[in-house]
């Protein structure tokens, strides 16, 4: 199964991601995290993408779509793909389609998280994770049982991503709005579309997925 998770920044792709990951056993192919590994590892891509990252701007289409074609050629055939974050052009999808054609792989399914666009800032300015597991916390919505110590491993470090400061929140929604939203008519198009309300409760959200992926 091949599955694209689409939305704004903050509308939950990452989170509904990763239970995908944990029940079905599925790849999470994030290009975020691709690039924020490539800039902490100091890469020629990470040295390229750093600043164009911190400004909320989108990094070129080459590499983040070699990134991807890299990252399904090290899954096994039959490993599901969920597809978070990309892609997020109309030339990324296009190449998105030569990638997976080139591997036998066709999309079965993108799924738009559906969000109110005032409610992301507020979201995306309070998130952080645990440094050690990466496990996400909130602010105002989901602070650890004790405070300062992660649930799931006892880590005391915890960090925020450089980009979810406000203002380049505002440029990255802007890049959504602008370049990303045009890529929904052409799989509309498809029939493959299918809208699930990110503002639910996360586990409303997730079931509403799962339905979805269950046909
Ligand atoms: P994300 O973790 O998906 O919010 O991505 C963080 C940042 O990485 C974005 O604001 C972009 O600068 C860059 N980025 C991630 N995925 C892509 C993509 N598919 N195309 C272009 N830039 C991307």
């Amino acid at each position: 199964m091949n599955i694209i998770l689409l939305g704004p920044p903050g509308a939950g792709k990452g989170t509904q991601a990763q239970r995908l990951v944990e029940r079905h056993g599925m790849r999470q192919l994030s290009t975020g995290d691709m690039l924020r590994a490539a800039v902490k590892a100091g890469t020629p891509v990470g040295l390229q993408a750093k600043a164009v990252m911190e400004r909320g701007e989108l990094v070129s289409d080459a590499i983040v779509s070699a990134l991807i074609g890299e990252e399904l050629d090290s899954m096994g055939p039959d490993a599901g793909a969920i597809f978070d974050g990309y892609p997020r052009t109309e030339a990324q999808a296009a190449s998105l389609d030569d990638i997976l054609a080139q591997r036998g792989r066709k999309l079965d399914h993108v799924i738009e998280l559906a969000v109110d666009e005032d409610a992301l800032v507020e979201r995306i300015t309070g998130r952080y994770t645990c440094a050690q597991c990466g496990k996400g916390y909130h602010d105002t919505f989901e602070q650890p049982k004790q405070l300062g110590v992660c649930d799931k491993c006892g880590s005391t470090e915890f960090k925020r991503r450089p980009d979810d400061n406000e203002e380049t929140v505002r440029t990255r929604m802007a890049e959504y709005r602008a370049k990303t939203a045009p890529i929904l008519p052409v799989y509309e198009a498809r029939g493959i579309v299918a809208r699930v309300n990110g503002m639910a409760e996360m586990d409303h959200v997730t079931a509403a997925i799962e339905k979805i992926i269950a046909g």
